[in-house]
């Protein structure tokens, strides 16, 4: 595994790859890497046959009381971590080498970003897209593997490259959880030993969702409440939000008739954590949501 630190090594050797006709998988990452990374480098490994990952803690996207500062980072590990996983590059550019002179262009999503976590995080999306873009055009992916434990970003990036008819193909792939459930997250290190312990909470919270859906219940503000019920029971942790949406479109809902999303975020001390799951209008999880 070769380490890349320049755009200018990055774009030639991506270059050089397609020259040979060969498939370039991309996994953008912020590092801290665990096995949900873990995943989405061995789907990648399955279907290219050159594989970069990028660590790039991305300040446009963090909001000015957001944790960009003190976002966990060890390098070393994460390199150790990407080459026992069949990485071929592993490209992590500074923060100056990122956004050199590139001030004058700001993108701006204008849909799905004014529920979940678009609603606390103004701007978070618009810094999400405006580095894959960039990440897009220097590393030449074919393919981009993103995480559905982020369901809101991947909706966005989807539509951003539909949009904008980027050739890269975007492909999802299912939240990895602890034994417990836990959605595996680069930010449960900022846990206490209690929260760690209710934050298992938020996937069985989303279960008792899944299970009314399950057992006929079509009403999405009654769901809601049992899900929030359920979340207070077991965390002290503050509830950001329970919603349901239809997915990927993330619109309002007033009956369970398609596929939806039931997602969540909450507060605790020091880590805002989130998770969600996607499922038909019966309950079933839907494994692709934009087959
Ligand atoms: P991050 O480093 O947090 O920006 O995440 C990089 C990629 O890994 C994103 O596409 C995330 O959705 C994905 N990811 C993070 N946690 C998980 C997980 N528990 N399971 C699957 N994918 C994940």
């Amino acid at each position: 595994m070769k380490v890349i630190r320049t755009v200018n090594e990055m774009v030639e050797i991506a270059t050089s790859v397609k020259a040979n006709d060969q498939t370039i998988g991309f996994v953008p990452t912020m590092g801290y890497l665990h096995d949900g990374h873990a995943k989405l480098i061995d789907q990648c490994r399955k279907e290219s046959q050159i594989v970069i990952v990028s660590i790039f803690v991305n300040p446009l996207q963090f909001g000015p009381n957001e944790d960009f500062e003190r976002y966990p980072r060890d390098e070393k590990r994460d390199c150790m971590i990407a080459e026992s996983h069949g990485v071929d590059y592993i490209f992590i550019p500074s923060v100056e080498e990122m956004y050199r002179d590139n001030s004058s262009i700001k993108l701006q999503v204008v849909e799905r970003t004014n529920v979940l976590c678009g609603r606390s995080r103004a701007g978070h999306f618009d810094g999400v897209v405006t580095v894959l873009a960039k990440l897009f055009h220097i590393t030449k992916a074919d393919l981009a593997f993103f995480g559905m434990k982020d369901a809101q970003q991947i909706a966005v990036v989807k539509a951003f490259v539909d949009d904008l008819n980027f050739s890269v193909k975007i492909r999802p792939v299912p939240t990895i959880r602890e034994d417990d459930g836990l959605a595996r997250s680069s930010r449960n290190v900022y846990l206490s030993q209690q929260e760690r312990a209710d934050a298992a909470s938020l996937y069985s919270s989303l279960k008792v969702g899944q299970h009314l859906i399950i057992d006929g219940e079509k009403n999405p503000v009654m769901i809601i409440d049992e899900v929030k019920k359920n979340i207070h029971r077991h965390t002290n942790g503050t509830i950001d939000y329970v919603e349901i949406l239809s997915y990927p479109d993330l619109k309002a809902v007033t009956v369970i008739n398609q596929q939806i999303i039931i997602a969540i975020a909450v507060n605790f001390q020091k880590a805002r954590l989130i998770d969600n799951l996607v499922i038909n209008e019966h309950g079933i999880i839907v494994r692709d949501p934009f087959e």
